[in-house]
């Protein structure tokens, strides 16, 4: 194993792509990712909305299904749907995206070793030393110009940030993927579905998605509330699949794991010669528990920087933050502030009854609206009825 000049840690859509864009430029970059196989812990729901499959150019192979509408079940159960004449996005197979994307970037001349995690790094001349320890124990240092922590919500390398100053929302997700026939699949195809309301799962929301013909992805999501005990989320899982007539399906993988961002996003992004990336620098996006095209926007923007950088001009990667910043949009935070207000607020009677007249308020607005005030935050086009929310006026 020589010595790269880039060392990507962490080989999920954000670190893939970076090291994609980098070998694309003539950078001898290696990423490393603990897993010995991409393809398996797909943890991620991984649906997105058309525009990042076009944006990124994600090939047939990554799409599990299409969706073209929104279907709301609400407090009690009622069902509120919107329908496109045209797929509104894709769910991914997450796993089979991984896979993708790090072939992707071999191709184009990166190194990928797999089975390797990353247990810790120091300043080493004007770069950064990496050890790393292999699919069978060994251990290995890697030198390297510049680091990269693409290692997602875990921070391997960069850490956690100061919580007084740059506290964490944490959101635990569960996701069960099941077997249904024909007439139950029919049911749940074309169109992402989120139950909403107290009585299904208090301070978050469950989903069900398509998968492949015959399977679906069903999932909750609550947001962490640390003042308090929280229900255990396999358990609201089972009773949302049992309330949707789905508890009796064969459930062929069972998957979960934590989202975890700062609402300002105003933590370090840079620790000398070490880089944060993606969800290791708070690009999920906690209204939806999503963050694979901020994943991938924020290499994009990284890439231009970090290459300057290696041409001599380190100074360029000062910019990063703010580009960043300034890539997810004003709304990105508004977002965050609108989740932590909706979800952890949902839990009593009085949550209910106002988050059924957001609904109502949306009967009146098209599929595309929903995918823009969901997928593009952009509450303002509500005003009177959202914005307050978000503002965190109610
Ligand atoms: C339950 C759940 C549902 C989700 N649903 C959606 C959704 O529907 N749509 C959406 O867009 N997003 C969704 N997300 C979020 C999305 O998956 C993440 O935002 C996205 O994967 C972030 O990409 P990343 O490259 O920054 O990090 P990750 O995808 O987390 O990749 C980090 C990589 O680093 C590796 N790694 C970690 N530590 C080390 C180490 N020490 N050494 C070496 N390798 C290491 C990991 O194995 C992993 O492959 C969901 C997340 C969860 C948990």
């Amino acid at each position: 194993m020589s010595d790269p000049q880039v060392l990507i840690v962490g080989a999920g859509p954000s670190g893939a792509d970076l090291a994609y864009r980098l070998a694309v430029a003539g950078v001898d970059v290696m990423v490393v990712d603990r897993l010995a196989d991409l393809r398996q812990a797909a943890f991620s729901s991984a649906a997105v909305p058309w525009s990042a499959v076009e944006e990124h150019q994600l090939p047939e192979s990554v799409i599990a299904a299409r969706w073209s509408g929104w279907q709301l079940l609400g407090p009690g159960g009622q069902r509120r749907q919107w329908q496109a004449p045209q797929p509104l996005g894709a769910v991914l197979d997450f796993g089979a995206l991984r896979h993708w994307l790090a072939r992707r970037a071999e191709a184009a001349g990166a190194r990928v070793a797999l089975g390797w995690r990353a247990e810790g790094w120091r300043p080493h001349g004007a770069g950064a030393c990496v050890q790393l320890r292999g699919p069978a124990g060994e251990s290995r240092a890697v030198e390297a110009n510049w680091v990269v922590d693409a290692s997602g919500q875990q921070r391997a390398l960069l850490g956690e940030p100061p919580p007084t100053q740059h506290p964490l929302v944490r959101g635990v997700g569960v996701e069960w993927l099941v077997q249904v026939d024909p007439l139950a699949w029919q049911r749940w195809a074309d169109q992402l579905s989120f139950m909403l309301g107290s009585d299904w799962v208090p301070q978050g929301y469950g989903w069900v998605f398509p998968m492949g013909p015959g399977v679906l992805k069903v999932g909750i999501c609550r947001l962490c509330d640390p003042r308090g005990p929280q229900p255990p989320l396999q358990t609201l899982l089972q009773q949302l699949l049992d309330r949707l007539g789905l508890g009796g399906c064969p459930v062929l993988d069972r998957h979960g794991g934590l989202v975890r961002s700062s609402i300002h996003r105003r933590e370090n992004h840079q620790c000398g010669p070490l880089l944060g990336l993606g969800d290791a620098v708070s690009t999920a996006n906690l209204l939806g528990g999503e963050g694979i095209r901020h994943a991938l926007s924020s290499s994009a923007v990284l890439a231009p920087l970090l290459l300057t950088a290696l041409s001599g001009k380190p100074s360029a990667l000062r910019h990063y933050p703010r580009r960043l910043r300034r890539r997810l949009g004003w709304r990105w935070s508004l977002s965050g502030r609108l989740a932590q207000r909706t979800w952890l607020g949902l839990r009593t009677a009085a949550a209910d009854r106002r988050l059924n007249s957001l609904l109502r308020g949306l009967e009146g607005c098209s599929a595309d609206d929903l995918s823009a005030l969901l997928f593009d935050y952009r509450f303002e086009r509500y005003g009177l009825r959202a914005l307050p929310y978000a503002l965190g006026w109610r």
